[in-house]
């Protein structure tokens, strides 16, 4: 055993974390401070986790932590394989703490609460200071985001964002107001493929697999061989450089249509005009500012028009930011909150992908094949379909961060519980996302390859989603009437005769009893 020399301070580093820049490698001191990095293998099961996932963290990580050790920094790291490997986060540290015997903690805040609270509860334990540093990998501060939150009855995107773009002088003119004269190009991003389809699409790029890569993709295959999901056409950064390839190609080939399309969906095409950027961002290997002004120049430069930039700005700069600053106020209680009262389980076919409706086949079936949907496909594909059917929040966020790459509860939870399932009563969003069949069929071409027709919502070829949308308004009725948003679809459901909705009544009982 070589001798250990004296731990000054002992770094912790997450999976989600790996960054250089980070704040916690300001002071380090390679001679007596040490990285501690461990894979453990509940964070892997804590949620079903796609094949995928667990992949891109491990993988990730020990790249990582081969970078740590090129620059010379002292690491310990646990392996997952590793014979006296710990299961637990908790676990692992305190038995690192136990050898190494470190005089104190530093970590950057982490990004889900429960590790941050898993690792405080540790060092009080072991009786260790944990110095705890802010990520700034954000453009915002969750003070600042109290700040903004302040006494405000209502946290909306909107003015949120403005706020970002002012202060970090974002897509502004000299005077300050928006560049173009608006903030929002929002309108101009819902555009659809006309019957001709999408013609040639640009492709993302490829990664070489290294050996370290090949190991982990053979690791996570085997060890993991009963969770969901295909490691065949792992395709995602895993360092900085691949991801900073990830960025320059999106720039370069996507960006300009990422606006038009942005809401688009296509049969057998996952990816589209979107950036594929979410993994990359997440694990901290691209730094968001170095992203969005790269977006700025691509306008700047002529290369891309002002909704592509835009509505690409409004999402890292603007959802992304928020997202978290609603995670951050809102937990725990956050995760309990189920304003509809939806308490059905999760159909079995969002872990196969077995099912009629094509456009839940697609979606499922690229989900489980790449770990990827697009926004469209998560929001108002299987998010839309498990909030008509009434499905209990709790077991649609598990599965949401359990099948995506990007997956990470600060952004995954508001997401699907706030966003998708209106479970927060309306703090996400200022109305449910709940639409009929129609609206997918305005948006691709799923219905042209479905046995269901979107427009009927009773008989043996009835849409289910649109069965289950008039369901969803009659069961809700109550609680979205005080919302100005729901007069119109609330009208349209009062124009249908009583007959209409006892038969779409009990064909949405059928349907729940078939899946559930
Ligand atoms: P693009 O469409 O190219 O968008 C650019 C970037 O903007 C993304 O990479 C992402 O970083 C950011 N972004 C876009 N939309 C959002 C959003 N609503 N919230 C926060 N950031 C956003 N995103 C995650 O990163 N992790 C998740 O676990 C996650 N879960 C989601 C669950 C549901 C139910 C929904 C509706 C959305 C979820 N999102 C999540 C947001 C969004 O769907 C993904 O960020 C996006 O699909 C990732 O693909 P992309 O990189 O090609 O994104
Ligand atoms: Fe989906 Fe309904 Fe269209 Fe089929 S008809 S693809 S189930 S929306």
């Amino acid at each position: 055993m070589p001798e250990i020399r004296q731990v000054n301070r002992l770094v912790i580093v997450l999976g989600d974390q790996l960054n250089l820049d980070a704040a916690v490698f300001d002071q380090f001191d390679r001679g007596t401070d040490m990285v501690w990095m461990a894979e453990a293998t509940a964070e892997s099961t804590v949620v079903w986790s796609h094949k995928a996932r667990i992949a891109l963290f491990l993988a990730g990580m020990r790249h990582f932590r081969e970078r740590l050790r090129t620059q010379k920094y002292r690491v310990d790291y646990q392996k997952l394989d590793d014979p006296q490997a710990k299961p637990t986060l908790g676990e692992a540290l305190r038995s690192a703490i136990r050898r190494l015997r470190p005089n104190r903690l530093a970590m950057v805040r982490a990004g889900e609460y429960r590790v941050q609270h898993e690792i405080e509860r540790v060092a009080e334990q072991v009786g260790l200071a944990l110095q705890v540093f802010p990520d700034r990998h954000f453009l915002n501060t969750l003070e600042e985001f109290e700040k903004h939150a302040g006494n405000r009855k209502q946290l909306r995107l909107e003015y949120f964002y403005r706020e970002l773009r002012r202060k970090h002088s974002i897509l502004l003119d000299e005077d300050g107001s928006p560049v173009g004269g608006k903030w929002n190009y929002d309108d101009a991003n819902r555009g659809s493929f006309g019957k001709d389809g999408t013609g040639n699409l640009p492709q993302p790029p490829t990664f070489r697999k290294n050996e370290l890569t090949k190991e982990v993709l053979k690791l996570a295959g085997r060890r993991f061989v009963q969770h969901p999901g295909s490691l065949e056409d792992f395709n995602w950064p895993l360092t900085r450089s691949q991801a900073e390839r990830a960025l320059d190609v999106f720039i370069e080939y996507r960006l300009p249509l990422f606006g038009k399309y942005q809401d688009a969906l296509w049969t057998e095409q996952p990816f589209l005009y979107h950036s594929l950027l979410s993994s990359s961002l997440n694990l901290k290997l691209l730094d968001p500012q170095v992203v969005i002004r790269r977006a700025e120049e691509a306008y700047t430069n002529g290369h891309a028009p002002l909704e592509s930039v835009e509505g690409f700005v409004r999402q890292v700069l603007g959802w992304r930011e928020y997202v978290r600053g609603i995670y951050w106020h809102f937990m725990p209680e956050y995760l309990e909150r189920n304003y509809l009262g939806a308490h059905l389980p999760l159909p079995d076919f969002y872990w196969t992908a077995e099912t009629e409706m094509n456009c839940l086949r697609q979606a499922i079936g690229q989900t489980l094949q790449f770990g990827y949907a697009h926004h469209i496909q998560r929001l108002m594909v299987t998010g839309l379909f498990a909030l008509l059917l009434g499905v209990d929040p709790k077991l649609v966020h598990e599965w949401y961060l359990a099948v995506y790459v990007d997956a990470v509860e600060w952004v995954e939870l508001p997401n699907t519980l706030g966003m998708s399932q209106f479970a927060d009563g309306g703090v996400m969003a200022s109305k449910p996302y709940c639409a009929s069949g129609r609206y997918i069929q305005r948006m691709s071409n799923y219905c042209s390859g479905c046995r269901f027709d979107p427009a009927k919502a009773t008989g043996p070829d009835a849409c289910p989603f649109t069965t289950l949308y008039w369901d969803f308004l009659k069961r809700n009725r109550q609680k979205l009437a005080g919302n100005n948003r729901m007069n119109m679809q609330l009208k349209n459901l009062d124009r249908k005769s009583s007959d209409e909705l006892r038969a779409v009544q009990k064909q949405a009982t059928e349907i729940r009893e078939q899946l559930t």
